[in-house]
């Protein structure tokens, strides 16, 4: 596809603007909204698009879903309790609605997007309202338009991956923002199904991304997350070759005191961007770099294109050059045929690594992924059993390497009051180890500076300097 074909028009989007006020217009149209989002951060910053939209046509946010006259799922089918629980949720609001009959229910995101699944939503979900898929988010208003006024079920999914711009975004923080860089993923990983929901690879013009991040800094955000499947391949099919690694020095230059990213694919993790991250004045030392497995034949086996040699090669020369980084990744365990010795490789990994974070999964097989077709399904209580050695051997090891931060200095951008004391705030250090000091609600949204003094259940205390 060339760019035009991919990048929405001015023209479609001034349309959807006009349906915007036409939704406005109408006497019976919802006055107050809820988003329920599911999901990673890609889902997160959807729903802030969806929210802007929404707020142009002059919908107000309601913090309870039960009291919003629209109510919006934004879904996610990464793995099948992800999906169980957003259309559990669903279920439940229609027996809501029977008090509030004028409610509006929509369904939309990675769910709505998978094969079968519009026809799910027409047959057995028939008093969802509206569904659609990521592919349609900028065409929201003349969907709901469509919807108000028929009365009819609306249920819209597209194949096309288009790159929506200048889409009005209602910010959950003023402090930190999310900036997509790409949309989409071409690795085919053999257990995901985001390749086949959320489309092939489309990466933002570099100008665009940058015009954002100045935008951003001139309100003031002191953090950035740059959003992608794979940040490292960014780039791809675009003019001049902006690969991530130019593009990240770039954006260190805007001055946000704060940049991070994710997610990082191992096999196209550059010396380049290595070289920049060490290099730069704003880049945080931390990296989240998904392993999945310790071991060679099921990485082969997940088509990840690395090895275990490669992975920890990686680690190696982002530990050389950027001293103390904070360390974190993703695990699948009991991925189908992973025998004992299989998932033992993955614990030695887990120990000779030793991150700060781990998410760890148990594989979830999802139709027409390329795994789920695989023999092998492992036993429920094998993978549950898996699973909690996993987890046991990070939380201790977690111990040991968050103890190198005792007696350093931090500083922690405060997202909030500490959950065990009222006298305390915590938030994110700048290698993602979560901090915990003394403070008030003065300071969210905060640069504080602190000398780390302890660690309790794996989160670090501090004091302030
Ligand atoms: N693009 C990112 C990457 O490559 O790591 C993350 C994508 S995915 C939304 C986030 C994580 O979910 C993956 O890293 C993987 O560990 C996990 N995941 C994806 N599909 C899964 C499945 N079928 N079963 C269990 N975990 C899965
Ligand atoms: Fe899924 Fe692999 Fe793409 Fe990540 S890189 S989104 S795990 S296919």
């Amino acid at each position: 596809m060339n760019r035009e074909e991919i990048v929405v028009s001015r023209e479609e989007l001034e349309r959807q603007r006009a349906f915007s006020g036409m939704v406005k217009a109408l006497p019976h149209r919802p006055r107050s909204y809820h988003v329920v989002t599911y999901g990673c951060q890609m889902n997160a910053h959807d729903s802030e698009k969806i929210a802007g939209m929404l707020e142009e046509m002059g919908m107000t946010a309601s913090d309870q879903r039960e009291n919003a006259d629209f109510v919006i799922f934004n879904t996610c089918c990464v793995r099948e309790n992800a999906e169980r629980r957003a259309l559990g949720n669903v279920t439940w609001l229609k027996e809501v609605r029977k008090q509030k009959p004028d409610m509006v229910i929509a369904v939309c995101g990675c769910m709505i997007q998978e094969p079968g699944m519009a026809e799910v939503i027409l047959k057995k979900y028939k008093f969802v309202n509206l569904a659609f898929g990521t592919a349609n988010l900028h065409k929201l208003p003349e969907m709901l338009y469509e919807t108000l006024n028929s009365g009819r079920q609306t249920v819209n999914v597209e194949d096309r991956d288009v790159i929506a711009e200048d889409l009005p975004i209602r910010r959950l923080r003023n402090d930190a923002a999310y900036l997509t860089i790409m949309y989409g993923c071409d690795n085919f990983c053999s257990y995901c199904i985001v390749p086949y929901v959320r489309g092939r690879e489309r990466s933002r013009d570099p100008e665009t991304i940058l015009r954002e991040a100045e935008k951003l800094a001139e309100a003031g955000v002191k953090e950035i997350m740059l959003l992608g499947q794979n940040v490292n391949s960014y780039g791809k099919g675009l003019p001049g070759n902006p690969n991530f690694a130019r593009l990240l020095k770039r954006l260190d230059e805007v001055g946000i005191p704060r940049i991070r990213f994710m997610t990082s694919h191992p096999k196209d993790l550059s010396d380049d961007l290595i070289d920049v991250m060490a290099g730069g004045k704003h880049i945080l030392p931390q990296f989240h770099l998904p392993v999945q497995s310790g071991n060679n034949e099921i990485l082969k086996k997940m088509n990840r294109h690395y090895t275990r040699e490669q992975y920890l090669d990686r680690v190696s020369r982002l530990r050389a050059a950027i001293p103390g980084i904070g360390l974190s990744t993703d695990i699948i365990v009991s991925f189908p045929g992973e025998t004992e010795e299989q998932f033992q490789d993955t614990m030695s990994l887990v120990n000779e690594v030793r991150f700060d974070s781990a998410f760890t999964f148990i594989y979830s097989p999802r139709t027409g992924t390329k795994a789920a077709d695989m023999e092998g399904i492992i036993p429920e209580d094998v993978s549950t059993d898996r699973i909690k050695r996993l987890i046991a051997l990070q939380e201790n090891l977690q111990q040991e390497t968050l103890k190198r931060f005792i007696g350093t200095e931090e500083e922690i951008l405060v997202e909030g009051l500490s959950r065990r004391s009222k006298l305390a705030v915590s938030g994110k250090g700048r290698h993602a180890v979560s901090v915990t000091v003394e403070g008030s609600e003065q300071d969210i949204g905060q640069i504080v500076k602190c000398r780390i003094t302890g660690l309790k259940n794996n989160t670090l205390t501090g004091e302030r300097i």
